[in-house]
């Protein structure tokens, strides 16, 4: 029987997940760079520019899915068991701008950079993987290393990775995001 455990309130991946997921910081930062911004110089027109050059104004997002079998170490329940789950991951990238053809990337090619960091997970004993020999393979977790296996292979590329979304169940997600890569 598969069992939604993602959304227990301890534990290490929740704490990390939290620290990421306040967004008033950014909304503040964005709403002092704005002002600054628009009173920057004489000319309005120019301003505005500037304004709109540090915001990223396009989101693509891509989805995919993976099945694995986990367990979570210490967990006060069923979850401690073996089991498995088919992953929902939705990956969500930012831009400031498109291409001359009106496309930031394309969909074909990030859909295949997911793809090449969800085969290292699909059909896997996630405990046995070394990303989580040391950390609970939660959908937390799993969410932050899909993220930093995509980081790492977007950094020449013209879209900024934003947020990495795991879906054990359909009403049991995990996000995670750097807010610092979205500015
Ligand atoms: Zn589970």
């Amino acid at each position: 029987m598969v069992r939604a455990c993602g959304s227990y309130p301890h534990g290490p991946g929740f704490k990390s997940l939290r620290r990421h997921q306040g967004r008033g910081g950014v909304a503040k930062r964005l709403r002092r760079r704005s002002a600054k911004s628009l009173f920057r110089g004489s000319n309005p027109r120019a301003a505005s520019t500037s304004f709109l050059s540090e915001v990223f104004m396009y989101e693509l997002i891509v989805r995919d899915e993976f099945s694995a079998a986990h367990f979570l170490r210490n967990y006060p329940g069923a979850c401690e068991r073996l089991h498995g789950h088919n992953w929902k991951v939705e990956v969500c990238v930012r831009a400031k701008e498109l291409n001359d053809i009106g496309i930031a990337m394309d969909f074909k090619e990030l859909k295949g950079l997911l793809k090449e960091v969800l085969d290292h997970l699909d059909h896997q004993d996630l405990n046995q993987h070394p990303a989580f020999s040391q950390q609970n393979p939660s959908s937390e977790n799993i969410a932050r290393y899909i993220f930093q296996q995509l980081a790492s292979r977007l950094a020449s590329s013209p879209v900024k990775l934003y947020k990495v979304t795991v879906c054990e169940t359909e009403r049991s997600c995990a996000s995670y995001l750097e807010e610092a890569s979205s500015l």
